[in-house]
């Protein structure tokens, strides 16, 4: 007798479309950053960020490093960025040569916490880098005021929040440069690559040339840049996701709802005021023995779930280096508590059904 069918915990949702999409690139002889991946920009820019433009990039991580070269970040500088995150968030910052400064989050949304921040800025600050983690915006609004009452600038990682807003305004239009990762498990794919986004067109432009060794007219490099150009192939994936990554945000919302109403037991995440929440991910916190809860969910249930992230940034090898000795109380909560349950479009009412009643039942809370 074979059980119920696995659950995962993220699932890429690939089909003829986008198949049909790569296959006229493939046809057409002509593969790399060209046609589609301009349309893919302006395409990004209107259904995503009211028209702020976007550049589009070969992954979320070249896309944060060369919008923070091209805001003007370099050694010598520190930029304000949360531990609790996936660790391409304060790479960039250290590629850049630049050094990433961690402060601590709220609890309820996980985003950076303004106190915190500003306990950190010094003469050396150049900018604050919130991430709208899980697909909750940070608080923009207060770290946007903050950034500008002591003179640095703000950046968006946005690589999980496609389509998040705060009062009406789209996360990806706060900051001096956001940018939005296209990995496959992300809310949208196109393979791999990333979408930067800017208001001010001296970035924009520095953008462009820095993505493609310096040249906006070909061999006439204006200054020292990388190849971090998006390909035809994976911008034809991206154009056709575009146009169904509203309808996949609205089933992740309806799912996340059905969680918010059902689960027991467990901290469900909260929303707030003025937010609109794209459910990257629905993270609950299990308060006791998260790890056997993970495991029991996968051996007794067959339900797969993540833990985001349980090593704070400033605890790995790679990177504890900069912060000798630092504690952020909540981060370090965040980490041993947090579980991310599926919530992708691709789940059936069945799906959610064994979800709620394994959650529910390994809580205590009865199904
Ligand atoms: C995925 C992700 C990135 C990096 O994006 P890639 O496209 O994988 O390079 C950066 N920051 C956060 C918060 C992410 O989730």
């Amino acid at each position: 007798m074979s059980g119920p069918e696995f659950i995962p915990a993220a699932k890429p949702i690939i089909g003829d479309e986008e198949r049909a999409a790569v296959d006229a690139v493939l046809r057409s002889g002509m593969v790399a950053q060209g046609p589609e991946v301009a349309a893919f920009e302006r395409e990004f820019s209107e259904v995503l960020l009211d028209g702020r433009a976007s550049v589009a990039v070969n992954s979320g991580t070249s896309g944060l490093h060369l919008g923070l070269l091209a805001a003007g970040v370099g050694p010598g500088d520190e930029v304000i960025v949360p531990s609790f995150t996936f660790a391409a968030t304060a790479n960039s910052v250290a590629l850049t040569g630049a050094t990433p400064v961690f402060a601590d989050i709220e609890p309820e949304n996980f985003g950076l916490d303004v106190a915190s921040v500003e306990s950190l800025i010094t003469e050396r600050t150049a900018g604050i880098m919130p991430v709208h983690l899980y697909g909750h915006p940070a608080n923009v609004l207060a770290l946007g005021e903050l950034a500008e009452r002591r003179g640095v600038k703000l950046f968006e990682d946005a690589a999980q929040a496609h389509g998040a807003s705060v009062d009406g305004r789209r996360v990806g239009t706060f900051g001096a440069f956001a940018m939005f990762s296209l990995y496959p498990t992300k809310n949208m794919t196109s393979g791999e690559g990333g979408m930067v986004s800017t208001g001010d067109a001296a970035v924009e432009r520095r953008l462009r040339l820095l993505r493609n060794q310096g040249m906006e007219r070909q061999y006439e490099n204006e200054v020292v840049g990388f190849n971090a150009r998006m390909t035809d192939i994976h911008a034809a994936i991206g154009r056709v996701q575009l146009t169904k990554v509203d309808a996949w945000t609205r089933a992740r919302q309806e799912n996340a709802a059905f969680f918010d109403a059902h689960l027991r037991g467990v901290v469900v995440p909260p929303v707030a005021p003025g937010a609109v929440h794209v459910y990257h991910q629905y993270t609950i916190r299990v308060l006791d023995d998260r790890d056997g809860f993970v495991k029991a969910l996968n051996d007794e249930y067959q339900i797969g779930s993540g833990v985001y992230y349980p090593i704070p940034n400033h605890r790995l090898p790679s990177l504890a280096h900069y912060a000798p000795g630092l504690e952020l109380p909540e981060t370090e909560k965040a980490a041993l508590e947090v579980v991310s349950l599926p919530v992708h479009p691709s789940l059936t009412q069945d799906d959610l059904d064994r979800i709620v009643t394994a959650v529910n039942t390994l809580a205590g809370a009865g199904a």
